[in-house]
């Protein structure tokens, strides 16, 4: 089927209006018609070239989140009416030990990305910027009642990228987490870590939003501009997550690690990051990184967000505010994350 769908014409170039082919709905497939689609500054990195070479036009969007309005005959765990979201990924072997073990985003025969990937028909896989997926029913996630359509869809990207980590180092209590960058991720990270029973530090470029991000859960919030943050800080915590989408000085943030501590990086900056070993050695840290999580870890963290009453903190926008909305995110200008209602697309 042919539907309307935003998209990407070259590098750099600003998104325009479009119509896409869907392929027809096989025997394990789930036809979705989209209510939202959360802009994630990955689709921002993947557009301007940051990543490398992309097959253009590109429809960006992996934070989908709409309605199912038809099912291939052999799905059984997504019926018509449910509301469900679709998150970075739309496939994988199956095979490979990492699937098996619940890792598909670590597929060892390369998972499929939702947007600017290879599909296993060869075709290149479009994103969420559009007004109907259809994505194999095992890619597919369950959206509890309870959290609202728009506040959901950022949770398939941003809430899973952040939670993986928080719930592999450990958040809970009696642990004290930081989190670099108060953007998409990281206004998940603290609600999450937070929840989590966490003692939650945000680190940011500047004050402008500590009122928010003590609203959103944060114990305490410090400027990374002023220097006495990293005298006042040292060697306080346990964890850190790095949501920068910037390059950032690793070994300053390092020094704010505790004995045994970890900096997982989740931001994905064009730029390489660089360290001193001495700064992990004195002081038995690590660095670490983490990419989005697996399809039950996904569920896991959607259901527990509805126990817990936490969705994204959103601007939903047309669709013709795209290219405003990217500036925007570009200028750390959002509060928290912009969603594209997908009605507007048509
Ligand atoms: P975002 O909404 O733009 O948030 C990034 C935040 O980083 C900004 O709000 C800002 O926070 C801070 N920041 C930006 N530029 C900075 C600079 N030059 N120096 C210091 N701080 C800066 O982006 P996002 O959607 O959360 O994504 C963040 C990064 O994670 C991107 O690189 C994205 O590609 C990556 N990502 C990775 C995964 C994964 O699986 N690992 C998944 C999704 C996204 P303050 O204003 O508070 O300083
Ligand atoms: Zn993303």
């Amino acid at each position: 089927m042919r539907v309307h769908a935003y998209a990407a014409p070259a590098a750099g170039r600003p998104l325009a209006p479009t119509t896409i082919e869907r392929r027809d709905v096989g025997p394990d497939d789930v036809l979705i018609e989209v209510e939202y689609a959360g802009i994630c500054h990955s689709d921002i990195h993947t557009v301007n070239g940051d990543w490398g070479p992309q097959p253009f036009p590109v429809v960006p969007g992996h934070e989908i989140v709409g309605v199912v309005t038809e099912v291939g005959p052999r799905v059984t765990r997504h019926r018509v009416g449910d509301r469900v979201g679709v998150g970075c990924m739309v496939d994988s072997c199956g095979e490979c030990a990492n699937c098996r073990n619940g890792d598909e985003q670590y597929c060892l025969d390369g998972l499929v990305p939702t947007y600017a990937g290879t599909d296993r028909d060869g075709s290149t896989t479009q994103g969420g910027y559009s007004t109907h997926v259809v994505v194999d029913a095992d890619f597919v996630l369950r959206v509890p009642d309870g959290i609202g359509p728009a506040a959901a869809a950022p949770l398939l990207c941003a809430g899973i990228t952040t939670w993986s980590p928080l719930r592999r180092w450990g958040a809970g209590p009696g642990r004290r987490v930081a989190v670099v960058g108060l953007g998409g991720l990281g206004h998940m990270a603290v609600k999450l870590a937070h929840a989590m029973g966490a003692e939650v530090t945000v680190l940011s470029q500047s004050l402008k939003k500590q009122e928010d991000g003590l609203r959103l859960g944060a114990d305490s919030y410090f400027a990374t501009t002023d220097p006495d943050t990293f005298t006042q800080l040292a060697g306080r915590f346990h964890l850190i997550v790095n949501t920068v989408s910037a390059t950032i000085d690793v070994d300053a943030y390092l020094s704010l690690l505790a004995v045994d501590g970890t900096l997982v990086n989740v931001g994905a900056p064009a730029e390489p990051l660089s360290l001193n070993a001495m700064s992990l050695i004195g002081g038995r840290r690590s660095y670490a990184g983490s990419m989005i999580g697996g399809i039950a870890e996904t569920q896991e963290m959607l259901d527990f967000c509805a126990e817990h009453g936490i969705g994204a903190e959103v601007e939903v926008v047309p669709a013709d505010r795209v290219n405003e909305a990217y500036e925007r995110v570009l200028a750390s200008d959002v509060r928290y994350r912009f969603v594209i209602d997908a009605a507007t697309l048509r």
